[in-house]
């Protein structure tokens, strides 16, 4: 993984290489994005700079023996530590256990999610956790020097994950860290830490991807076409976890299709056919619901805006330009924020294994009366 690999944060970058050029890198450090903006594969192209044998001015070299161990997730100094679902049957007590189903998943996907990762392990119904069983194996993983590198570095993949009882043999290291020793902290959620482990870690936050540097990511590392490119990164809206999800579905119209007859049965306080809708959206694997879920947040906005006659600021498909004018009727100011809002929160749940059947009938019953609240007047 090279810094080139991860679009954006181009200063970001350059503060972390010059901080391995002053040779003043933080024993802690703490990688800050929102789920999909490429916070763990930088912490990745991070070690693999300060592996590497032959770095370059701006990134890792990328082909010495450090850095292919590095991206391979193979370099005996770099450790990654994870949230597993702990389990006797499968032999599973720490993340030591389960860590050939990490490497497969972030191989796969470096941009993985907490949902994405249990999907690969097939544990989507429960929630993962770093426990106090891996906590103490972070002790027994550092007790030696480095064998290669100058360091050894241990990768923290979602410390807001770490159970309640896990956290003092965690604050513990970070407090009196072995010699030679770096800890990357990798985190979606800083707000779920507690104080005083990010007293203890110096912040890197990323920015979020813009637009325009996903779209060159996705026209030029993935061939995506221009047209179809705009359409992602609209939706996308700088998770690149999802960007690349959706650059696997054929087109939108499908989406635009569920969409409708979804905003229909609500308007025509249908409730057997909502409850269908529910049950339809509950047999989705979560990445889709995500993609589903986050793409009606789109549509919602395409239709305030079109309900305010401001085209020049819609950024629609071909299937929504069918659509939206017509939609956007029921939408308005007095609705726009409340149905956004139900709809985040259901995204919310989706992490947090809520019974999505249960919250998407509860927005279907409130959508009934929203959809059909007349338009107030300012
Ligand atoms: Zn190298």
């Amino acid at each position: 993984m090279k810094f080139s690999d991860i679009p954006g944060s181009t200063s970001v970058k350059a503060k972390l290489i010059q901080a391995v050029k002053d040779q003043r890198i933080p024993h802690a450090q703490l990688f800050v994005s929102a789920e999909g903006g490429g916070n763990l594969p930088l912490a990745l192209a991070y070690a693999q700079y300060i592996f590497c044998k032959d770095p370059q001015p701006d990134d890792s070299c990328g082909i010495c023996e450090s850095c292919r161990k590095v991206s391979q997730l193979a370099h005996p100094d770099l450790k990654f530590v994870f949230p597993i679902t702990a389990n006797k049957a499968d032999k599973i007590s720490t993340y030591k256990d389960q860590f050939p189903d990490f490497k497969a998943a972030f191989t796969d996907n470096p941009f993985l999610g907490v949902s994405d990762w249990l999907q690969a392990v097939g544990k989507e119904d429960k929630r993962p956790l770093i426990n106090v069983d891996s906590a103490a194996e972070i002790h027994r993983d550092l007790q030696y020097k480095p064998y290669e590198a100058p360091f050894n570095i241990m990768v923290i993949w979602l410390p807001e994950l770490f159970f309640h009882a896990a956290v003092p043999k965690l604050l513990k290291i970070l407090e009196e860290p072995p010699p030679q020793t770096l800890f990357l902290l990798v985190s979606n959620s800083p707000g779920d830490i507690l104080n005083t482990i990010l007293s203890r870690t110096q912040l890197v936050k990323l920015d979020k991807i813009q637009d325009w540097e996903m779209l060159e990511a996705l026209t030029q590392k993935h061939g995506v076409d221009i047209q179809r490119a705009q359409e992602i990164v609209n939706v996308a809206n700088g998770n690149y976890n999802l960007a690349q999800w959706l650059i696997n579905e054929e087109d939108n119209s499908e989406s635009v299709n569920l969409f409708r007859e979804w905003m229909l049965a609500a308007y025509q306080t249908n409730v057997p056919a909502l409850i269908q809708f529910s049950d339809t959206f509950n047999a989705m694997n979560r990445d889709r619901q995500k993609g589903f879920l986050a793409y009606c947040l789109h549509l919602i906005r395409e239709a305030l805006i079109s309900a305010q006659e401001m085209p020049e600021l819609n950024r629609m498909t071909s299937a929504e330009r069918s659509f939206i004018p017509k939609f956007s009727v029921f939408i308005h100011p007095g609705n726009a924020a409340e149905i956004r809002n139900m709809l985040e929160k259901a995204l919310y749940y989706i992490d947090r294994n809520a019974n999505m059947k249960v919250v998407l009938t509860n927005v279907s019953l409130r959508l009934m009366e929203l959809i059909r609240e007349p338009v107030k007047k300012a």
